[in-house]
């Protein structure tokens, strides 16, 4: 049985490198590191890493396992699933014209360059979704407002100039108020034009493709536990007009030998990971936490099912004056001490943070248990009843 949960933690790399030892309870983060990647992935790693390989043969490989994985007609890896919006931005405006590819992204002559997307899915993943369009040379054209798209307002908005659709599943679009994917796919294919989807962080590798997306992108560091990559599965032609993209704007986004071995060992890996079991785990850690939790004045936690139906749940902490705490502070005096806990906590100016189970190394459910009742039962710090600030100080002074 593939197993995700038993890696060490805090191995003597941390200390060669100058890293500080820390737990994760926010999620599979790219800047946190994604994932605790599976052994399989990272013994394939180090087996093709010493070899020569004719990548082309190793991509068709590739493809060959993502379409067993997601049903689509074929798949490749590339560096990211950013960097896998872009290839199929490029791919749908191109097609296999390799002049059209060495000439992206400034000129776009003679290509058809609209890509359509509902305005409440432009979300952000560290850069955003109109950019990743642009970066391939694409425009990026909104249909709707923020909160509401109507089905006419993505269709009247479709012409001649229309190359695309993206449809963006995550749990940082607008979850109200848009078209849902079979609606979205209905309204762009009987204008004849393809969808792409991007599932970076989602679980289920087949559903996207069943429900009539014609590129689907998700990230390889995530769910699936492989090496930081990208993974694009879809039609055949599409597909292929992704790859050739390596040969213009997505050289600098591709994955080597060794990516592609690790997300081909992750992904036989995932077929037989016992989802069941680590659910369960996840389980007895949300309801430890939970419990620590109980009964603490001004807290209030409950568990959350994900909100884009990933199977996972999530212990949902609300805060209130009366805790001494504010979300915030609670998640900063979490994040100070030793080892730091990171949480899920991007929605804190709301009075709310999460606590993910997803990335735990054996132990780290009792460490965040123990701790989280240690700084009830302690005078609150200085810093308890912070406010959230948006401040990009620090990464201005990277790398000092
Ligand atoms: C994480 C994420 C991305 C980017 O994925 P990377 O593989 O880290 O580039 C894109 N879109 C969504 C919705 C994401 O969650």
């Amino acid at each position: 049985m593939a197993s995700l949960i038993n890696t060490p933690s805090n191995t003597p790399i941390r200390e060669r490198l100058g890293l500080r030892p820390i737990i994760n309870v926010s999620g599979t983060m790219t800047t946190l590191g994604a994932s605790i990647m599976v052994p399989e992935a990272i013994k394939a790693m180090a087996e093709i890493a010493p070899q020569f390989v004719e990548i082309d043969d190793l991509q068709r490989a590739a493809s060959a396992t993502i379409a067993r994985s997601t049903g689509a007609e074929a798949g490749l890896v590339t560096g990211s699933a950013a960097g896998g919006i872009v290839m199929a931005v490029a791919a749908v405006m191109t097609g296999d014209k390799l002049l059209a590819i060495d000439r992206l992204p400034l000129d776009t002559t003679g290509l058809k360059s609209e890509i359509i997307l509902q305005h409440g899915h432009n979300v952000g993943y560290g850069n955003s979704i109109d950019q990743a369009i642009r970066l391939a040379g694409g425009t990026p054209i909104f249909a709707g407002s923020v909160s509401a798209t109507q089905a006419y307002q993505l269709d009247e908005a479709i012409n001649a100039n229309t190359a695309a659709g993206i449809y963006v599943v995550a749990h940082s679009t607008i979850s109200y108020g848009m078209l849902t994917l079979p609606e979205f796919a209905a309204i762009c294919h009987a204008k004849g034009i393809p969808v792409i989807v991007d599932a970076a962080s989602e679980y289920d590798f087949r559903r996207f493709i069943a429900e009539g997306a014609d590129l689907v992108i998700y990230s390889g560091h995530k769910f699936l536990g492989g090496p930081t990559s990208g993974l694009v599965a879809g039609r055949k032609g599409l597909v292929r007009s992704c790859y050739l993209q390596n040969r213009g704007v997505a050289r600098g986004m591709k994955a080597g030998k060794e990516t592609i071995a690790g997300v081909m060992a992750a992904l036989d890996a995932w077929e037989i990971r016992d989802h069941d079991g680590i659910r369960a785990k996840e389980s007895a850690a949300l309801e430890l936490w939970q419990q620590t939790l109980a009964g603490r004045p001004g807290i209030a936690a409950k568990i959350n099912p994900d909100p884009t139906a990933n199977p996972l749940d999530r212990l949902e902490i609300r805060v209130s004056a009366k805790s001494g705490f504010t979300a915030y502070g609670l998640a900063t005096t979490l994040a100070s001490g030793s080892p730091p806990i990171m949480v899920r906590g991007h929605q804190a100016e709301r009075g709310v943070f999460w606590l993910d189970p997803c990335n735990l190394h054996p132990g780290e459910a009792n460490v965040v248990a123990t701790r989280l009742a240690e700084i009830f039962d302690a005078e609150r710090p200085a810093n308890a009843m912070a406010t959230p600030t948006k401040s990009t100080a620090g990464i201005l002074k990277w790398p000092d």
